[in-house]
């Protein structure tokens, strides 16, 4: 893949690829940019088939963080890190070392943290040789720590602001809501849905945790193929990408689709299908802020957990604007929504 031909069409500022034999490690940092501030986004571990799919997850990823930040305000820009997972080496406290220098090795354009496949232990020591990651329990009322909780929050303020635009109404007492993946937001989202009322259908592809979310809030379990076409007001995507397209959009039967899940329209012209189903789509990068608001906020080391709740109450708003905008346009909403976010950055450009 030509690294200039993708940065013409895409805008990413740098590509780093990393390699030290010792630990294993190969990895890549995309920057996409770092207009609004450092390029913040979490490092992903993954066994990839190749090494170009690697690349094109960190450009796809890096690019997804930059609009995510302009859109949550924070003063930050887009990148992302992917580590090729070796499947028969399991990594070492060595390769997160090494990881940690790479971060280090870029003098704080890339603001590192947790993604799928690496823990908070694993970034204990990157830090042990560099400051430039967040994601890290906090101290003393801090901000920081596990995003889950915070992505949940985020969430389900999204979800009633869908809800007032859609339904007339920001309660979302006795709604139906299927959740797609019950693991660490998922769950967190069902208590606070459980609380208010709603009613769950959930699905996930590990047992325990259905058990879970079936005990604690007595939800509906179904199958994971059945959670698309179920009977609900809100789907609600808590597991994986990609699963909005031509295939699953006309088995859709809630009104609303919104949900913490990253990337979950398969291609652009998924938000029209959507539209042309009368289904209001919430663009997941803005609704699912709440994890890096926290992870910026502990990055920046002044704020406090009750400055993270309210940058996170500012989430309803922004959705209220795109939906706004997408209904006067008559325009998806995830066209929207980039456009928007290109003009924050654009504005940070020329300010
Ligand atoms: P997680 O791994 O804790 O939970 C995901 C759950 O989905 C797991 O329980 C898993 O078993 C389940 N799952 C996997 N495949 C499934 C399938 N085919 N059908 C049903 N369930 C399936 O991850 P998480 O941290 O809760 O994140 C959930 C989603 O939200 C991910 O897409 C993630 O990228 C996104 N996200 C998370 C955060 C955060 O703060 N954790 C922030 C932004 C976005």
């Amino acid at each position: 893949m030509m690294f200039f031909e993708n940065a013409a069409r895409l805008g990413h500022e740098s590509v780093h690829h990393f390699n030290d034999p010792k630990s294993g490690l190969k990895a890549i940092i995309a920057i996409h940019s770092t207009v609004l501030g450092p390029a913040g986004g979490g490092c992903r571990m993954w066994h990839y088939e190749n090494e170009a799919e690697a690349l094109t997850d960190a450009l796809r990823l890096s690019r997804g963080m930059t609009y995510k930040n302009a859109m949550a305000g924070l003063p930050m820009g887009g990148g992302k890190a992917v580590i090729l997972a070796d499947p028969d080496n399991p990594p070492t406290d060595d390769l997160f070392l090494a990881f940690g220098r790479c971060v280090e090795s870029l003098g704080g354009r890339y603001v590192t943290a947790e993604d799928v496949g690496v823990s908070v232990d694993n970034l204990r020591q990157g830090k042990q040789v560099t400051d430039i990651v967040a994601g890290l329990p906090p101290t003393g009322g801090h901000a920081g720590g596990d995003p889950s909780p915070w992505t949940a929050d985020g969430v389900f303020l999204g979800l009633q602001a869908a809800a007032k635009h859609r339904l007339g109404s920001g309660s979302l007492r006795s709604l139906r809501v299927a959740v797609q993946g019950v693991g660490k937001v998922g769950y967190d989202l069902c208590r606070q849905l459980h609380d208010a009322g709603a009613s769950l259908i959930i699905c996930d592809v590990n047992q325990q945790n259905v058990a879970r979310a079936q005990a604690d809030f007595g939800a509906q379990a179904v199958a994971p193929e059945q959670i698309i076409s179920q009977d609900a007001d809100v789907l609600v995507p808590c597991a994986l990408g990609a699963i909005l397209d031509e295939q699953s959009i006309p088995q859709i039967r809630a009104s609303i689709v919104a949900g913490a899940a990253n990337n979950q329209l398969a291609t652009e012209a998924d938000g029209q299908r959507l539209r042309d189903r009368n289904i209001l789509y919430v663009p997941d990068y803005v609704i699912n802020g709440g994890g890096i608001i926290s992870a910026a906020f502990e990055y920046m080391g002044d704020k406090s957990t009750d400055d993270v709740r309210a940058q996170i109450a500012l989430i309803p708003e922004r959705l209220s604007e795109i939906f706004a905008s997408a209904d006067k346009q008559q325009q998806p909403t995830n066209i929207v929504s980039d456009l928007m976010a290109e003009r924050i950055v654009a504005a940070g450009a020329s300010a």
